[in-house]
């Protein structure tokens, strides 16, 4: 079973890349940002507790993502393996899905963080928002408030996945195709 946590900051290119791995590797795709915005379309009681932190650039609560999580792997237990994007997020998550994984017994398999410089993440997120709707890939200090919560909540990952071997850092600027290709190359020696 392949498990990847594919990571970066906001406009990284995380769901752009997954699209490609999910393909080459048929694996399930577990984006928390697309399960709390469909929570947020189905007008849910969930989604507008989260609506309120994500139209900010806030992280939402730590156990609202990891519910959504466990029910996903468990309605999923026969899949070839997982891709996470956009999850873990925080170190309280990270511990919780190598717990969960650990009662499945399939280990994360690795770490893939995509690396891109600050500018270039803003300028991909604001036009992105002139097609996707977001209002939060709209409004320049909104994209702030994410990159912050990133460099102070999810950056520490990096640490986590480094002390069991696990990550790996693709430089993120390029092409599209480029990209996948760095990842595919990353991903065939785990
Ligand atoms: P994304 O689609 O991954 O850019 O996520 C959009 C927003 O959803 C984020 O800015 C957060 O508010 C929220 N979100 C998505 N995934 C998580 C997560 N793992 N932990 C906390 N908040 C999240």
């Amino acid at each position: 079973m392949l498990n990847l946590v594919l990571f970066g900051p906001p406009g990284a290119g995380k769901g752009t890349q997954a699209d490609f791995l999910i393909e080459k590797y048929q694996l399930i795709h577990l984006s928390t940002g697309d399960l709390l915005r469909s929570q947020i379309a189905a007008e849910t009681a969930l989604g507008l507790e989260a609506k309120s932190y994500m139209d900010k650039g806030f992280l939402v609560p730590d156990s609202i993502v990891i519910e959504m999580i466990k029910s996903k792997l468990q309605e999923n237990k026969d899949a070839n393996g997982f891709i996470f994007d956009g999850f873990p997020r925080t170190v309280e998550q990270a511990i919780a899905l190598d717990k969960l994984l650990d009662e499945n017994e399939t280990p994360v398999s690795g770490m893939l963080c995509l690396e891109v410089e600050k500018q270039e993440l803003i300028d991909r997120l604001l036009s992105r928002g002139k097609t996707s709707g977001r209002p939060d890939d709209q409004d320049v200090s909104i994209i702030e408030n994410r990159i912050q919560e990133y460099n102070k909540k999810t950056m520490p990952l990096k640490d986590y996945y480094m002390a069991q071997n696990k990550c790996h850092k693709i430089h993120g600027m390029g092409s599209i195709d480029e990209i996948a290709q760095r990842l595919i190359d990353t991903v065939s020696v785990l």
